[in-house]
């Protein structure tokens, strides 16, 4: 991935998306449309499909990585403890609004008065008057009595349920691990594969994540799953525990009120630009492209307040993982970022967001190109950095300028991928501290991110390779 390499043009907007993989989108010709497309990082959702599937997606990534010769992130989303009924006779049964239903511990086909709960360890800890949600919240019970063996539930909206339908008990805070035993194993699949983040689902508690952090040993970045209520309660633990937060609006939306998610959105947002951690905004972006080539309104309009309140990331799940137009998802997600970080708006509303710097040097520096981009016609910021750390800070500034971050590593190259108004390059030569401004010059023009006669404004940090030691600012002009 040196400087020389053939360039794919940089994608001239600061929102970076992910995209799902699956059953449409997992050919690696599919892939590289939709990484032409914009994509910027894929995600394999341990949830669904087979690992034999998900080994061929990555190295089909892998093999596209090297052709482009761009840092390709590849996400790993753990299932987590998500809570499902068992079977029924029928492989479904018709649940009244009315009259009592019953889960136990019976292995037993359900019907329309019971069903196996297949979690021992929610038997007993229910409470009388709790929510239990199933079907994606469709259908909604309250619990009467619940013992070690029946949980005993009264109507409030029936519907039919079908085999192994999620369960939410939002009020419920389960002594479960984060990780089950499937988790484990596919974890320990995609870290021997390789990938570069591991995203934890259902996560309540910090604790949940140093477990977690433990069992990746430092193999791959992690990402939190916001759903529970509890994640939300302990929100800003969990985000400075962790290198990244996805707003998980599918779960989320079931286990507290639809109406709630909008501003609940809105705090994490605003509490990972405090933190610097990134934050993906995910589920039902575009929702009606599964069988539409064309997105509803209101979609677009979810998209763009999803960019105009911050965020570094938006997500496309079923879209591009079953969807019938996973393309044309993607394109439109990408011209909807570019339109409104185009907008009048755009810039000030994130300088009015901005967070309070911290005492470091590094802050103070992407403080001063924040400034400096907003005074100054700066084509890029060029920042060179081996962990990542200190493009990250520029990246929470939320300069006008891109942010082409240098950096011997890929693994670093592939973090950063998720973040705002970052693109990373990959440089060996970058070892030595002579060659910092000629090298950063050199690739800024090779990138096609500036120009003759353009400024470039260069941070790096001596002595070479420490991290956070951010310590020089150079303004240059390309020759
Ligand atoms: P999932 O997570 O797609 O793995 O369920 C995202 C969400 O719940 O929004
Ligand atoms: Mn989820």
């Amino acid at each position: 991935m040196a400087n020389s390499a053939p360039k794919l043009d940089p994608r001239g907007r600061k929102v970076k998306i992910l995209a799902t993989v699956g059953p449409t989108s997992r050919s690696p010709e599919m892939l590289a449309r939709l990484f032409k497309a914009g994509v910027d990082a894929f995600r394999v959702n341990m949830s669904h499909g087979e690992n034999a599937d998900h080994a061929k997606t990555i190295e089909a990534i892998r093999a596209m990585e090297k052709q482009f010769m761009r840092p390709i992130a590849i996400l790993a989303d753990l299932q987590g403890p998500k809570l499902r009924v068992g079977k029924f006779k029928d492989g479904q049964a018709v649940i009244r609004h009315s009259g009592h239903f019953k889960l136990d511990r019976n292995p037993e086909p359900g019907d329309e008065t019971r069903v196996e709960l297949p979690h021992p360890e929610l038997f007993g800890l229910l409470d009388k008057g709790q929510r239990l949600l199933i079907n994606d919240g469709k259908i909604r019970r309250r619990v009467i009595r619940a013992d070690e063996n029946e949980i005993l539930c009264s109507a409030e909206v029936g519907g039919v349920i079908s085999d192994r339908k999620g369960v939410n008990v939002p009020e419920a805070v389960l002594q479960l691990s984060p990780l089950t035993e499937k988790d484990r194993r596919d974890l320990a699949f995609g870290l021997e594969l390789g990938v570069d983040w591991v995203a934890l689902s259902f996560v309540q508690r910090p604790e949940d994540i140093i477990e977690a952090r433990e069992l990746i040993g430092g193999k791959a970045f992690l990402m939190a799953k916001i759903e529970k209520p509890s994640a939300v309660t302990h929100l800003e633990d969990i985000a400075r525990l962790c290198d990244a937060i996805m707003v998980a609006r599918g779960d989320l939306g079931v286990e507290v009120p639809a109406e709630n998610v909008p501003r609940i959105q809105k705090d994490i947002v605003r509490t990972c630009r405090q933190l610097g951690r990134p934050v993906v905004v995910a589920t039902q972006m575009l929702e009606s492209m599964r069988f539409s080539p064309a997105p509803t309104r209101a979609e677009v309009t979810d998209v763009a307040n999803a960019v105009a309140e911050g965020a570094d990331a938006v997500m496309l799940s079923a879209e591009t993982a079953s969807g019938d137009y996973p393309l044309e998802t993607v394109q439109m997600m990408s011209k909807i970022i570019r339109q409104v970080e185009s907008g009048p708006d755009y810039q000030s509303q994130l300088d009015v967001g901005r967070p309070q710097a911290e005492a470091t040097a590094s802050d103070a520096i992407s403080c001063a190109i924040r400034r400096i981009s907003s005074i100054l016609p700066v084509a890029a910021l060029v920042n060179y950095s081996e962990s990542g750390a200190s493009s990250l800070r520029a990246s929470r500034e939320r300069p006008k300028a891109p942010i082409l971050s240098l950096t011997p590593s890929l693994t670093t190259a592939r973090r950063l991928t998720v973040a705002w108004g970052i693109y990373s390059v990959v440089n060996e030569r970058l070892r030595k501290v002579e060659e910092v401004t000629s090298t950063a010059l050199e690739i800024a023009q090779a990138q096609g991110m500036a120009k003759r006669g353009e400024t470039v404004v260069i941070t790096a940090g001596e002595p070479f390779g420490q991290p956070g030691s951010t310590n020089s600012l150079r303004i240059e002009t390309l020759h």
